[in-house]
């Protein structure tokens, strides 16, 4: 067989993309399987939304090629959007539009790295930078957090070298749904600008906040710094639009127009309906987004008590600010059941359990699991059920 390329052999499929895999598998034989393992709402994608993309196909619009970043009125509308939320403006031309805000991401990498090229990720961090990382040549370095999964400048500090090119900044995070403050966002931005690093900052959970819990941006700190961020969002999470692969990366003008150039040749443009879509989703009514929030919160606060209370499950950094995931720290837990790690513990939980749940290994911290709470009470309450008898019996 042919050699395949070494840049590809280096990188991991897609754990949570894997575990849901076997998990559908199951479910389609028949077998009666709860799937908390992957990062996706349960909620149908708002009637105006889908309504507008009904319209683009019916008047023909989404017949055509648009803009290989995007249509104008989207980056319009995302620009407003931006403005109304964070007080920040973006011309369009420092907007691009992308299949998804991992392709936005993805391309990114491709456009900022150099061979060796290094990238900090503070732990615990979503699967999929890691591997862009690797893909576009560079190198993914993780940052040690504290007990509350909590970092500072000095942690960053201890992994700069010469070759630092950028920071991922994921807040609300996935998998663990901290957010970071105003002060922490201060200070590590103001770090990354001193020492020319870029500081790409996933904010895809924006809406998702709980309790009373705040959410600041990038955005609105110090303009000045603004130059050495890239902002990256979509629709996925907040207008439940996984399945129409929209989302954007907004920065320095520079980078965009050669994101632009790598996206002509890669993918032409996104989905024109999707786009048109996406335009009703940043510029519609709001309305919907808050009503989702609202039964993410209910479902976080009637789970968190439940999962936290599990035998030998942790959750070091309290109660999630955002997000839609719990990231138990489940090393105690693994010491009462004999598991030797928390891939073989999920893979029981799944094969015998029948619950669907991601290894922190896919996160950088082994010893902890994911689980996401998008989906419905009723499952929620059977799943937890089922992990304490799982638990129950093998301790
Ligand atoms: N960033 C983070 C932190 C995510 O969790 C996800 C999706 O799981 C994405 C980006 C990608 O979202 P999209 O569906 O827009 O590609």
């Amino acid at each position: 067989y042919m050699e395949l390329s070494r840049k590809v052999m280096q990188v991991q499929p897609s754990a949570t993309l894997k575990i849901s895999a076997t998990a559908k598998q199951m479910m389609a034989d028949g077998v009666d399987v709860i799937n908390l393992g992957i990062g996706e709402p349960d909620f149908q994608t708002p009637d105006n939304i889908k309504q507008a993309a009904i319209d683009s196909i019916q008047n023909g619009q989404a017949s055509f090629y648009t803009p290989a970043t995007g249509l104008p009125a989207l980056k319009q509308a995302i620009s407003q959007r931006i403005e109304a939320d964070h007080h920040y403006h973006f011309d369009p031309n420092q907007i691009v539009v992308t299949d998804g805000a991992k392709m936005a991401l993805f391309t990114l990498f491709q456009v900022i790295l150099n061979p060796d090229d290094e990238v900090l990720l503070p732990v615990p961090y979503w699967v999929s930078y890691s591997e862009q990382v690797k893909l576009a040549g560079g190198v993914p370095v993780e940052v040690s957090t504290d007990e509350q999964l909590r970092f500072t400048t000095a942690d960053l500090e201890a992994q700069r070298t010469p070759k630092t090119k950028a920071l991922v900044l994921n807040s609300p995070q996935n998998p663990s749904g901290l957010v970071f403050s105003r002060a922490e966002l201060t200070a590590i931005v103001n770090w990354a600008v001193e020492h020319d690093v870029l500081v790409i900052a996933d904010e895809i959970y924006e809406k998702l906040l709980y309790n009373g819990n705040e959410f600041t941006s990038v955005l609105e700190l110090d303009d000045a710094n603004m130059d050495h961020v890239v902002l990256i969002n979509g629709v996925s999470k907040a207008y439940s639009m996984t399945g129409w692969r929209i989302g954007y990366a907004a920065g320095p003008q520079t980078i965009m127009a050669k994101m632009g150039v790598v996206l002509g040749h890669a993918a032409s443009n996104p989905a024109a309906v999707s786009q048109y879509a996406a335009i009703e989703a940043f510029s519609g009514d709001q309305s919907s987004v808050e009503t989702m929030r609202q039964g993410f919160e209910a479902r976080l606060n009637e789970l968190y008590p439940l999962i936290e209370r599990l035998p030998g499950f942790k959750m070091p950094a309290g109660k999630p600010a955002g997000a839609f995931y719990l990231f138990p720290d489940i090393t105690e837990a693994l010491r009462l059941t004999g598991y030797a790690d928390a891939p073989a513990f999920v893979t029981a939980v799944l094969l015998e359990a029948h619950v669907g749940l991601v290894p922190g290994e896919a996160f950088g911290m082994p010893g902890c699991l994911r689980l996401s709470y998008a989906t419905d009470i009723d499952s929620l309450r059977e799943a937890h059920r089922r992990l304490q008898k799982f638990m129950t019996e093998k301790i």
